[in-house]
Parts: structure tokens; sequence; C-alpha cells
């Protein structure tokens, strides 16, 4: 069987997901192909920031974020007998996204609201239970997807415009597409433990980092009945040999206490290998790679999906307007220099993390012990660790950092009278933020192109924030990036009219 679609996705995590829910919310149909029937069952990630949250909210998931996500309080840096070196709160919501700044969930949990959200979306075919197994740009602007649903199955064709690689770590389209992981130098062999327990644990309720070089950790309380620790495996342990209550409860005494282990279910404990590593490329031709398909992160800031929900969301409105003629193709050429070089920052962030928590053997813990203590008192590196904003956008023809212009490849904040409202008003589409009444052929223009356009006048916040910024006005594109900010309202309007095209019909909702 042969069918046809704009766009085919493979894999249906979080990546590939929020890739087809983000086409799907521009009118762009996609086939989604995921080798298994259901999501995969193990717990992974149990971390996501408020930026990651309002890519996902924006989606119309934030009922279902609410309900499923608990925020946490922040981090504590502790040493090997759990004595706390340095607490970075990081609580409350964030002023710009009007979300949490950290949250914690289990990750099998958001994969399954996912894929029920991808099954009740009309321009959404989700082919669970299929594997993929070749993908070849047959022409100029032709994909073929090759995929079957058991080895001894008929494989069956999809026809496509363009294929996102989706499909994780060990990507058939990052290989497809020519690509390879660049190791960016850090291996280290882990141990992933959840535990259920109704048992009060009576831990402060944040992150814990245990600071120490035999044996580093991290703690944290995913739920109100889940626990997670992953324990750096030493040289001479075999995950293998710790699969069990038994022999990971040793490894949980001190953050156990008075409680009896047998109060304790464990949920699993598995091995990992946390590497970091960032394909050469992430794209050829109409093959695209996103997620894990194109970085790995070690997961000591808890941003690996992230990234992939970030690629999503950085790409889906860029394909959507190719695909409806709103944009030109070159458009398409912004994602990897935009994306990668987030992912490498964001990579260098979480390796320097996982670093600082073990290197130096016993002179590194004596180091940590009297210098961690001093972090929360540095203003800088206090702000650094409490500030949930990410990176800004480096500079394409999609982001124009130019100098004096302070928010090009920032985020464009979402509240409005102490409520995230911004994105439900702006939707799927570009946004003119002005301090200034455009002129009415301006806003013309910008109507024809689908752009809204909001005054800042009855939005207070979203005023203070050009004025920081030091201008009158400010270009958003869909991912709500800022493209570019400044005075001249009408030279904005001109940049948005040079490069999106008019657009017929109504706006999709
Ligand atoms: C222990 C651990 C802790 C983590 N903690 C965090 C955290 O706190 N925060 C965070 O943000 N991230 C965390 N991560 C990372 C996070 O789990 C991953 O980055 C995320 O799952 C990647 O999503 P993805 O959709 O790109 O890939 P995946 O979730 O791997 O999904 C890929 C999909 O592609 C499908 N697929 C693969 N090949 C094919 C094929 N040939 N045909 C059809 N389908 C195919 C697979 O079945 C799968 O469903 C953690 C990871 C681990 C291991």
């Amino acid at each position: 069987m042969t069918r046809g679609a704009p766009v085919a996705i493979v894999g249906a995590g979080p990546t590939g997901s929020t890739a087809a829910l983000g086409l799907a919310a521009r009118g762009i149909r996609s086939v989604v192909l995921d080798r298994w029937p259901e999501v995969y069952p193990q717990p992974r990630a149990v971390h996501l920031d408020d930026e990651v949250y309002r890519v996902l909210a924006r989606l119309g998931l934030g009922d279902d974020l609410a309900r499923l996500t608990r925020p946490t309080r922040g981090l504590r840096l502790v040493d090997a007998d759990l004595r706390c070196l340095a607490q970075l709160d990081r609580d409350g919501v964030s002023p710009a996204t009007g979300h949490p700044r950290a949250n914690l969930f289990d990750q099998p949990v958001l994969d399954a609201v996912l894929r029920e959200r991808l099954r009740a979306t009309p321009e959404v075919t989700l082919l669970a239970g299929h594997e993929v197994t070749a993908v070849e740009q047959v022409a100029a602007d032709r994909v073929e997807v090759r995929h079957r649903t058991g080895p001894h199955a008929e494989e069956e064709v999809v026809e496509a415009g363009y294929v996102l690689g989706c499909d994780g770590a060990n990507s058939l389209v990052r290989t497809s597409a020519g690509a390879r992981l660049l190791d960016l130098g850090f291996e280290q062999r882990w141990l992933v433990i959840d535990v259920e327990t109704s048992a009060e644990l009576d831990q402060w309720d944040g992150v814990h980092q245990v600071c120490d070089s035999r044996r580093a950790a991290t703690y944290m309380r995913v739920g109100t009945t889940r626990h997670r620790w992953e324990l750096q495996l030493l040289d001479h342990e075999d995950a293998a040999d710790l699969a069990t209550l038994d022999a990971v409860a040793p490894l949980l005494r001190a953050w156990l206490r008075d409680v009896d282990p047998a109060e304790l279910t464990l949920v699993r404990a598995t091995g990992y290998t946390f590497r970091a590593a960032v394909a050469d490329r992430w794209r050829s031709g109409r093959l695209f790679v996103l997620g894990d398909a194109a970085h790995l992160t070690p997961p000591f800031i808890g941003q690996g999906m992230g990234a992939g929900i970030r690629d999503a969301d950085n790409l889906a409105w860029k394909l959507a307007g190719v695909v409806d003629g709103s944009l030109p193709y070159e458009v398409l050429e912004s994602y990897e220099p935009e994306r990668s070089a987030h992912a490498r920052s964001m990579i260098g962030l979480a390796r320097a993390v996982g670093i600082t928590m073990t290197s130096g053997g016993p002179t590194g813990d004596v180091t940590r012990r009297a210098l961690l203590p001093l972090l929360p008192r540095l203003p800088y590196l206090r702000g650094l660790a409490v500030d949930s904003a990410t990176p800004p956008l480096v500079a394409t023809p999609w982001v124009h950092r130019r100098r004096g212009d302070r928010l090009a490849g920032r985020l464009c904040p979402q509240v409005v009278h102490g409520r995230p409202t911004l994105d439900a008003e702006v939707g799927p589409r570009w946004a003119l933020v002005s301090a200034v009444a455009p002129s009415p052929s301006c806003v013309a223009a910008l109507t024809e192109r689908r752009v809204a356009v909001v005054e800042t006048g009855s939005r207070p916040e979203l005023d203070t924030w050009l004025r920081d910024g030091r201008a009158r006005a400010a270009l958003v594109r869909p991912d709500r990036t800022v493209l570019t900010s400044g005075d001249d309202v009408a030279a904005l309007v001109a940049t948005a009219t040079a490069l999106i095209a008019p657009q017929p019909g109504e706006v999709p909702a």
C-alpha cells in the first residue's frame, strides 16, 4: 500500500509528536510512523523547564501538563554525606512564560498523552507498530519511506515531500541523510532507579546533586509516590547485578533513613551510558533529523527531551510555511544553525555540571566543599542558576541580531496582567508586538500575511519588556522568537512583508 502526505515523521516520541502537532496546528498533514504499537514504557525524562512547557501548552496540552507535572523547588548541591553545600532555588513561576520554572513528571505518562493527542488530530495519520526500514529521496521533491508491521509483513510505502527523523539515538533517518554523531567528549555509566512508595522520605522537595568524586548521584521526588535516583556506576560495578530492590537498597540507605526498604516497590533499575554528542549535519535535502536523532546530552540539567521539543517547535512553522507557500524554501536552511548552536550550549552546560559533580578526585571534593557554598552568594552565578531562560538563538536570515537589538533571538514573554495569555491570543501566527499603533497600510499588509498585531498599551508587561529592550516594536516568529526589534515600526513591517507571502483564506484555529 502506498500513502501520500506532505510530511512523514519517523518516531512518535516527544519530538515526533510535537512536530506533528505543530504542523497540524498550521493545517499541514503528516504521517507519523513508530515501530512500537504503544509508548516506550520505561521512565526516562523527569524534568522539563517553563520554556518547553510553553511549547506544549501552545499545542493545547496546558491542562494535561498542569495535571501530570509537579513544580519543584530547585537544586541542592550536597556532599557524600548529603550535607547541603549550596541551594539554588528555582521555584515559582517564570515572569516571562507564566509557567513553573522547573517541573517533574514521568515520561511514559507524557508520551501517552501526546499519542492520544496524535490519534485525535485529523491532520495526523499515526501508524503505530510500523517499523521504517528505508528512507530515500527519490526525486527532487519526493522522499519514499518504506515500512512494515513485522519482519514477514508486506512492505508499505509513504511518499512524502519531507521526512523528519525523530527516531531517537540510533536514527535510521540520520544514517540515510549521510550524517553521523560527533562525540563531544563525555561518557559515563550510570544506574537509573525508579521507586514507588507511599512512605514519606522527608527530603527537601527539589533536585539533589551529590557532588562526590567517588560516586556522583542525583535524587528527586518525581511525583507524590514516585522517586528517582541516578547513581554513577563504579568501574567494577555492572548494572545487571543491581536490578533488584535487595541489590539497590544499600545504595539508597542514606536517603531512606528510617524507612524500611520493604516499603518500596522498584519500578526499574537500569544502566545507561550518558553521552554528549551532536550530528555533524541535521539535514540532507528533504530529510531532517530532530531530537535524540540529532543530539545526545547527559541528563544532569534535564534538557535532552526539551531540546527535541525545541527542535520540533523551530522546524514545524518553517516547514508549514514552505508547504503552504507563505515562506521561501530557504527558511529551512536556518533550522540547523539555530538549533545546533542552542543544543550544543545546553549540552556544554550539562557536561560542565557532570564534570563539576565528579572531577578531581579527593582534591576535587575538598575544593567543592570550599567553593560550592559561595555559589548562592555570587549574584551573577546565582542568577544563571536560578534563571530558567535558555540562551538566545544565533543570527540567521530569520534572526537579525544586529548591534543594539537586545531582543532578537530571545523569546517574547507571554504574561499579560499576570496570566500567560499572549500565546493563546496569537495562536500559530507571527506577531508584531508594538508600543505604537502601526499605520492602516501596515496593518493591512500584516493582516494579509496573517501576522497578529499586538499593541502593548493595555498589556503592561509587554510594554515594560519592549522598554527594557530599548525598542518600540518587535517582530515575533510563530515559535515566539524575536526576529528583530527596533523603533521604526514601518521598517519591521517591511521586514515581515519581505519574508512572508500574502496568505488567502482563514487562519487555522
Ligand atoms: C535516564 C534518563 C534520564 C533523562 N532525563 C531527562 C530529563 O529529565 N529531561 C529531559 O528533557 N530529557 C531527559 N532524558 C532524555 C529524553 O528521555 C530523550 O531526550 C527523549 O526521549 C528523546 O525524545 P525523541 O522523541 O527525540 O526520541 P525517543 O523518545 O527515543 O523516541 C524515538 C521514537 O522513534 C521510534 N523509532 C526509532 N527507530 C524507528 C524506526 N526505524 N521505525 C519506526 N519508529 C522508530 C522509537 O520507537 C521511539 O518511539 C533522559 C534520558 C535518560 C535515558
